[in-house]
């Protein structure tokens, strides 16, 4: 059984989420757009995904039962090359927020200056649900079903919510027998065993932690002794909490989807973490205190990281934020309409398609590397993505300070662009 990471139901807050999840990523475009006076042909390019598919999935259940599942995957836009994006399970996966999701991917690509373009990619399952013969039957089921658009010169997917390295491998291999050969570059997020990068797990938390290193040098913030809070405690959200406490931060609270735990005078995050593992959530923690999830949020503290869902932060509870930097581990965390409320209060946000880049960032390392069947160390390949994260922070921070806009608007700004650029030099074929 893949382990509990999600109850949709148990960590929303009683706010009314967006009503469409691309709706929310298309405003953010719109936004940059009408700033860079993009024309309206790029604009109507840019609004709509090249490719969306949608798959059935039957799966012969553990009982003899025939399940069928409804997967997707979507290309966003692959001007700047081929298709890079996770792969989420989740119950709520739909399409318009895979839509969403492969959207935010083309703009993380840009920015960092990766040669991708956005895809993403779910199923809607509830993998806790499921036994783990039943998990691989849909997985092997779902990349044949979407092989008809992936592929190392194509579209390359990675991990997202409830997917992971054991995941990926499933997807390699499975395409692999359709070859006949082995065809590493498939996915990326794999176990090193078999072609994966070093460092590929913790990247997308350390690229979180450079981010947050950055914005506290702006901020004049000092790390030794930041109080963070944290929103999810998966991959992203622990990898995040344990790094930062190694440059002085203090974990004071953490929630996941069954529960959370609050301690002023702080948690340590690889405890928390082995506490996660014996119980399955991270509520409970001898000495601490469960806060709700509008708690959570409106918790004084230094850094607030939320790395779990999208609108988390939303117009009913954004003016109760009370950190002074918000560093999005998460994709789509802050509504549009949040983001004009935290501006006003003067809380910096460093927005998803930066602070959780460094995910993507290794996984390009691992395509690289499978390609040349060469592999790199650990501090080279941390060296770089450290690199490529502080210097997007530093271009992006300029743009803001210059255009005078928050550092999503500037983010967006740069991203815009390039794709413009990208999609004018190739020219619209025919
Ligand atoms: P994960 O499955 O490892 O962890 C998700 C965590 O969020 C779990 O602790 C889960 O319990 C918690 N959670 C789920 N719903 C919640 C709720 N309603 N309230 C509180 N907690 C909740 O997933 P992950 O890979 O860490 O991804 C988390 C986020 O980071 C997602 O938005 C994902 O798209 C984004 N992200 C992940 C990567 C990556 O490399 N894994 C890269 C970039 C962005």
């Amino acid at each position: 059984m893949l382990k509990i990471q999600n109850d949709p139901t148990a960590g929303h807050d009683s706010g009314t989420p967006p009503a469409s999840i691309y709706g929310m990523a298309l405003e953010q475009f719109q936004a940059a757009a009408d700033r860079l006076g993009i024309d309206e042909g790029i604009r109507r390019v840019l609004s709509t995904p090249k490719r969306e598919l949608t798959v059935a999935i039957p799966v012969r259940m553990d009982d003899g039962e025939v399940r069928v599942f409804r997967g997707y995957r979507v290309q966003h836009n692959l001007s700047r090359g081929p298709g890079k994006g996770g792969i989420r399970y989740h119950p709520d996966v739909t399409l318009d927020e895979v839509k969403a999701l492969a959207m935010w991917m083309t703009w993380k690509c840009a920015i960092t200056g990766i040669p991708y373009g956005g895809a993403k990619g779910g199923v809607a399952c509830d993998p806790r649900g499921m036994s783990e013969a039943e998990l691989e039957r849909m997985t092997r089921r779902y990349a044949t079903e979407i092989s008809i658009l992936i592929g190392p010169d194509r579209d390359i997917p990675a991990p997202d919510m409830n997917t992971d390295g054991r995941i990926m491998a499933w997807i390699m291999d499975t395409i692999s027998m359709h070859g006949g050969f082995t065809v590493p570059g498939i996915v990326t997020g794999k176990p090193v065993s078999i072609g994966g990068s070093l460092g590929r797990v913790d990247a997308t938390g350390r690229g979180v932690m450079i981010a947050v290193r950055e914005a506290a040098a702006r901020l004049g913030m000092d790390l030794r002794g930041a109080r963070m809070v944290v929103q999810g405690y998966g991959n992203v959200g622990s990898t995040a909490a344990r790094l930062l406490a190694q440059e002085g931060c203090v974990l004071i609270a953490a929630a996941d989807s069954l529960g959370s735990s609050y301690y002023e005078g702080g948690i340590d995050p690889n405890d928390l973490g082995a506490h996660e593992r014996s119980t399955g959530t991270v509520g409970g923690y001898p000495g601490s205190e469960p806060v709700s999830p509008r708690e959570l949020m409106s918790l004084p503290c230094d850094i607030l990281i939320p790395a779990a869902l999208e609108a988390q932060i939303r117009g009913d509870n954004a003016a109760g934020v009370r950190a002074r930097v918000v560093v999005e581990g998460a994709n789509g965390p802050t509504t549009p309409e949040a983001d004009r409320i935290l501006e006003d209060k003067g809380v910096m946000v460093v927005p998803d398609i930066l602070a959780n880049a460094g995910g993507v960032v290794v996984s390009y390392f691992e395509w690289v590397q499978d390609i040349q069947r060469y592999f790199w160390d650990i501090g080279e390949i941390n060296q770089k993505m450290d690199r490529i994260i502080a210097d997007s922070f530093a271009e992006i921070f300029a743009i803001s300070q210059r255009e005078k806009v928050d550092l999503r608007e500037a983010a967006m700004l740069l991203a815009v662009s390039r794709l413009e650029e990208a999609i004018k030099v190739r020219g619209l074929y025919p």
